[in-house]
């Protein structure tokens, strides 16, 4: 059976080379005499895997040695409920500026014992825009600010076009959710006290997530919580204060070595500008036929929500996409309509054959 283009939000595509590696890996280690999956997380085996894991993201990303990296069982979403945990102390502020339906899922994770200050959202926009950098109500003191680097489901980045992509915040650390657009493009790490991603977009498999943190915010008292729930701690157990999800790992491991092959992350801003161009552009002239909303200094590189003008034909175009060979890009039940998620692992053939099926769709049915 031949492998679709899959423009799945996440999980998501997963480079073949990756994937033939994991199958000729799936019985035996070497001469372990057992796959990866089965041996112990403590055995020189998998501790290899795991060094060589954090030595290359490192490389990926560029980040500082001031800059702890955990890598932890479960998603973005529970890094979310973590982060006032472990750098709010109890009755301190948190800003929060809120750009789609990731930030509002970030709100609701909070602990109740820390103040919550919406610092600007773009809801009442309708998610299209991000409010200038201007206009946000910053709380001097605050804990951290949190903003949403992509947002996955509304297609909102913080593009160079926009301003600052890592907006200046002063003394308060500035937290990232990186899920969807981490190592697409090179980034200044230092820019950042966190940046967190689920990996099951760029980095990997679902059921472990990365965590970027600069070291001396683990020096923060935080909430009272428990040793699993700890940074610290996890740091100090390189990640394996319980059993960690070492397949998942063993695969990002192969990720983060496919994208250093294929030239990091520069090679990955370059195609993404590339990819985004193609699609957004066949949006863009198709006389309306399809459509993309989001304010163009903002448009994501990274998902490209659109809209049939005829949504009657939704179905028959996500019929015949699945015909062509093009699969996942029903819309996000709280959107409608398509999004075409174009992470790393989706080449731009990809994108041209969507291309090209969109506009042979619209001859057909336009
Ligand atoms: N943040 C962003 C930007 C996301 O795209 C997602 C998932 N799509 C989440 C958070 C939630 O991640 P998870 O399902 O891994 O908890």
């Amino acid at each position: 059976m031949a492998r679709a283009y899959n423009f799945a939000p996440g999980p998501a595509a997963l480079p073949e080379s990756v994937l033939k590696q994991a199958q000729a890996d799936m019985l035996e280690w070497g001469d372990a005499g057992a796959s990866i999956v089965e041996m112990s997380h403590r055995g020189p085996e998998f501790m290899e895997v795991a060094a060589r894991a954090e030595a290359d993201l490192r490389t990926l990303l560029a980040i500082p040695d001031d800059y702890a990296v955990l890598f932890l069982p479960g998603g973005a979403t529970t890094a979310q409920a973590l982060l006032p945990l472990n750098f709010a102390d109890a009755g301190a502020t948190v800003d929060y500026v809120v750009t789609g339906h990731w930030g509002k899922t970030a709100l609701k994770q909070l602990t109740p014992s820390v103040q919550l200050n919406v610092a600007a959202s773009g809801e009442a926009d309708g998610w299209r825009t991000i409010p200038a950098r201007d206009s946000w109500r910053l709380t001097p003191g605050a804990a951290y600010v949190h903003i949403t680097a992509n947002e996955t489901i509304h297609g909102v980045e913080f593009r160079p076009a926009w301003g600052e992509p890592a907006p200046d915040t002063g003394n308060v650390p500035l937290f990232a959710d990186f899920s969807s657009s981490i190592a697409s493009e090179p980034i200044d790490i230092s820019r950042y006290g966190v940046i967190y991603a689920g990996a099951q977009k760029n980095l990997g498999p679902v059921g472990i997530s990365v965590v970027i943190i600069r070291r001396d915010l683990l020096e923060r008292a935080g909430q009272p919580r428990a040793n699993i729930f700890d940074y610290r701690a996890q740091l100090a157990n390189d990640s394996m204060l319980n059993t960690p999800p070492t397949w998942n790992w063993y695969l990002a491991g192969l990720v983060f070595r496919w994208m250093l092959d294929a030239g990091g992350t520069a090679a990955f801003d370059r195609l993404s500008d590339q990819k985004a161009a193609l699609l957004y552009g066949a949006i863009d002239g198709s006389g309306g036929f399809y459509r993309n909303d989001v304010d163009v200094a903002v448009r994501s590189r990274m998902n490209v929500p659109f809209f049939l003008a005829d949504e009657a034909r939704n179905d028959a175009f996500l019929a015949g996409a699945r015909e062509a060979g093009l699969i996942g890009l029903k819309g996000h039940r709280v959107l409608g309509g398509m999004r075409a998620s174009i992470y790393n692992a989706m080449p731009v053939d990809g994108v041209r054959a969507l291309v090209d099926y969109m506009q042979d769709f619209q001859k057909r049915n336009g």
